[in-house]
């Protein structure tokens, strides 16, 4: 079985969570396998150990988990990328469209060097609006998107072209 097939057994199709008809991808059985979190993680190091990646920035909540395992096999920093209030110094934020509303997330202003290179991580890109509000976070203090990492792809969401020219990179795809 290839690496895609066997991870896939491990993500739960919740139908209906936490609304009604969204159908939430649940990576608990994957993280709760040692094996499976191991090879994930090695996957992500494998991809980015040469190419010169100085940060991690991940995303609250999910996007921390995986972002600070890659961080740590990598051997650099982890940087926070949260929702409003969590962050207790200076921070930039960048607030964007949901489908009802909108939502908003932070970044210590200090967090990136200008012109460090980074790699975005997070469990799901879905539509986008989320890595893209995190780009323009990075792109605020002068960093470079070198990539976004993900472990999920919801591909028939697009998110994708939402982030425009910046790579996106994904373990797995549906
Ligand atoms: P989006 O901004 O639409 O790309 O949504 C991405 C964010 O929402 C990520 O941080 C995910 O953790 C979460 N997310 C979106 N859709 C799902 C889903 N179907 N299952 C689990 N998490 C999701």
């Amino acid at each position: 079985m290839d690496l895609q097939a066997a991870l896939k057994k491990l993500i739960v199709d919740v139908p209906d969570f936490p609304t009604e008809g969204v159908t939430f991808k649940d990576i608990t059985p994957l993280l709760d396998n040692g094996e499976a979190l191991l090879i994930v993680i090695d996957h992500l190091k494998a991809r980015y150990a040469t190419r010169g990646v100085q940060k991690i920035v991940a995303i609250e909540s999910r996007g921390f988990l995986l972002g600070s395992a890659l961080a740590y096999a990598l051997g650099i920093g982890l940087v926070l990328v949260r929702k409003p209030g969590k962050l207790p110094r200076e921070t930039r934020e960048v607030t964007y469209a949901l489908e009802y509303g909108t939502d908003t997330l932070q970044m210590h202003v200090d967090a990136l060097e200008t012109q460090e290179k980074v790699v975005i991580v997070d469990d799901v890109l879905a539509t986008g609006g989320t890595a893209l509000a995190t780009a323009q976070l990075v792109e605020a203090s002068g960093a470079h998107v070198m990539e976004l990492a993900c472990l999920m792809e919801l591909g028939f969401l697009n998110g994708r072209a939402r982030l425009g020219a910046r790579p996106v990179y994904s373990v797995i795809q549906y």
